[in-house]
């Protein structure tokens, strides 16, 4: 663990920190700035009046002036305490809101994020990491809002407290004292209490904290191989049937091994916790025995005894809280340091500015031009030298065994990743010079891992809030989910799962992939895609959507993705890949007739499913 950053280092975070947090929280800050304030000022409003009161009894005795103050006291007390609850209630109401902003904001930035940072297991460890430390110990911004007032409240502490106090160092000049009283009644004596507050600042800071740093260390181990386990854990039949739940415990054992250092830990507390005690006990009987040895030969009167006694605890309480927040900044900059990582994540791809024209005659062609591709962090080509043409009105197919490039071929259609070498372009121009979400407006994809959310039926397919009620239905009876739908109580708006409604229906797998290509249709693109969502599927049945989606997309440029031939035999451009390039194009008849052909090669390992019904 990185604890070394220089104070430099440390301030720069805290101010980068603060800015971020300001920019967030602005309401709830105020409001808790506002309420410290009047709550600070209260006991230091009652000790200084206490002080007068004390005054006025032990000397004057006038009882006229004596009940005016005691009448302020209690009013200006009152008073006080009033304002303060008012605010309080207010800041309470911004203070509950700061966890759902602070989740707000990382999933903004995340939502912006460019695709392949969403793809890589290190940002995605990066981030859980970043909400394990955050759902531990508020580590993060939440502990910036947080301490913000408890740093407004010391300094205003300190700034009062010294304020009220300086006349405690008073040296009585005409008189003369032996022994002790003397070096009471001495400069030194004043270098001696400046010497024991700055030790005080200097314990604080070094007992401040050890543990809740072990602890929110502790939570961001776990964030990483629960990341890793939750996805185990998924596939729940397969630990069943395998019964590999032995294997995945000991894993995860391994992975999280005992953890000694919470126990370690312990001692640590106890015996940091307990120098503190006996510090803070020795640092106020000493300024306790200085403040009554100067009251004693007269520097002040009983009134002002009471009054500097509050006024250095509270000075002593106030400077160790500042070290204990500092203590915990420099802890809290090792998540910060995570959430700038979070938030600076590069975004290289390039934008353009160029507008996507919008044709009514949808008259797009685009073309591959030399594309080879690499994932990030990987090494083998995951497509190799592909050129190809995409007209208006293509039914365009692409086969090829399982990892042969055809998804990823489709990823970098849709702009999710961006060649590692050649171009694409749309209508002769390089689609990076189109304007991003404009370009991504021209495709439809239904993925073969598509995700159905627990919003209405109407929402999954419209994929907004405010939708066409008209073209929602209409597009449903288009994938022929029109009498199911009908049949339904609440119609489109009927929930889909039961994770937020108890009158949510659960539909089949079927039904689900017919949801997820009305949602294709709604965003009526000019270019559709369908990426094996009938994967699980028989080839049969995956042959019969294709041909039906076939007739429901009129004029648009369809592909079809498949590692089943058989699926897209209709299709008058079917592209062949193996690994990662394009082998053969053609008509089925075509390629078929090529004997050498990879087609030919896959046609007939797969004839035995389908040759009943579709050879
Ligand atoms: P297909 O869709 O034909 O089954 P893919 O396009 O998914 O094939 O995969 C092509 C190649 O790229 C495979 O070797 C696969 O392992 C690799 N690949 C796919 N996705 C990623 C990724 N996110 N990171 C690294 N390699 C990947």
């Amino acid at each position: 663990m990185k604890n070394k950053r220089t104070f430099k280092e440390n301030i720069k975070m805290l101010i980068r920190g603060y800015r971020l947090v300001f920019k967030i929280y602005r309401r709830s800050i105020f409001w808790s700035i506002f309420t410290n304030i009047v709550g600070t000022l209260s006991p230091y409003f009652s000790l200084y009046m206490s002080a007068l009161v004390i005054d006025e009894l032990a000397y004057s005795r006038d009882a006229k002036r004596l009940l005016l103050l005691a009448g302020i006291s209690v009013i200006g007390h009152f008073l006080l305490n009033l304002a303060k609850r008012i605010i309080q209630g207010r800041a309470n109401v911004y203070g509950s809101d700061t966890w759902r902003r602070d989740m707000y904001f990382y999933m903004e930035t995340q939502n912006k994020m460019q695709y392949d940072h969403l793809e890589n297991p290190d940002v995605v460890i990066l981030r859980e990491k970043i909400y394990a430390a955050k759902n531990a110990t508020g580590a993060g911004m939440q502990v910036l809002l947080w301490e913000i007032s408890q740093v407004f409240r010391s300094l205003i502490n300190i700034i009062l407290s010294v304020s009220l106090t300086v006349s405690m160092f008073k040296i009585v000049e005409n008189r003369e004292y032996e022994g002790f009283f003397a070096f009471i009644n001495s400069p030194y004596s004043i270098l001696v209490v400046i010497a024991l507050i700055f030790l005080n600042t200097i314990v604080s800071i070094k007992t401040t904290n050890a543990q809740s740093q072990k602890i929110r260390k502790a939570y961001e181990d776990l964030a990483e191989s629960n990341s890793l386990f939750g996805f185990l854990l998924n596939f729940g039949e397969d630990i069943t049937i395998f019964n590999m739940r032995k294997q995945i415990m000991s894993e995860y054992n391994k992975k999280l091994r005992r953890p000694s250092y919470v126990f370690k830990d312990r001692a640590y507390s106890i015996k940091y916790g307990s120098i503190r005690m006996i510090w803070d006990f020795v640092m106020t009987a000493i300024l306790f025995i200085f403040v009554a040895a100067k009251a004693y030969i007269g520097v002040f009167g009983i009134g002002n005894f009471v009054l500097y006694r509050g006024t250095v605890a509270k000075f002593i309480t106030a400077v160790s809280d500042l070290a204990d927040i500092w203590g915990l900044f420099v802890q809290n900059n090792e998540t910060m340091e995570r959430v700038f990582e979070f938030l600076d994540l590069p975004d290289d791809m390039y934008h353009g500015t160029l507008s996507v024209e919008k044709r009514d005659d949808i008259d797009y062609e685009i073309e591959f031009r030399d594309v080879s591709f690499k994932y990030p962090r990987s090494d083998v080509w995951a497509l190799r030298h592909v050129n190809m043409k995409i007209k208006i009105g293509d039914r365009m197919a692409i086969v090829g065994m399982n990892g042969s490039g055809k998804t990823t071929f489709i990823k970098l259609l849709c702009r999710l990743y961006d060649p590692t070498e050649g171009k694409i372009l749309l209508n002769g121009i390089d689609i990076t010079r189109y304007k991003y979400d404009e370009y991504m407006k021209i495709f439809s994809v239904v993925f073969q891992d598509y995700k159905l959310f627990s919003f209405s039926i109407a929402e999954n397919v419209a994929a907004e809030l405010n939708y066409d009620r008209e073209k929602v239905i209409s597009c449903l009876e288009r994938v022929g989910l029109g009498k199911r739908i009908h049949e339904l109580e609440r119609g489109i708006e009927t929930p889909l799962h039961r994770d937020y409604e108890n009158d949510g229906i659960d539909i089949s797998g079927g039904e689900a992939q017919k949801v997820a290509i009305a949602r294709a249709l709604y965003k009526d693109a000019p270019f559709i895609i369908l990426d094996e969502p009938t994967a699980a599927l028989d080839p049969i049945a995956e042959a019969e959507i294709y041909s039906q989606f076939n007739e429901i997309v009129e004029n648009k440029t369809a592909i079809y993705i498949s590692h089943r031939l058989s699926s897209c035999r209709f299709c008058n451009n079917i592209v062949v890949f193996d690994h990662g390039t394009i082998v053969q194009q053609g008509g089925h008849e075509e390629l078929i007739a090529d004997e050498k052909g990879k087609y030919h090669e896959l046609w007939h390992a797969q004839a035995q499913y389908y040759t009943e019904k579709n050879a």
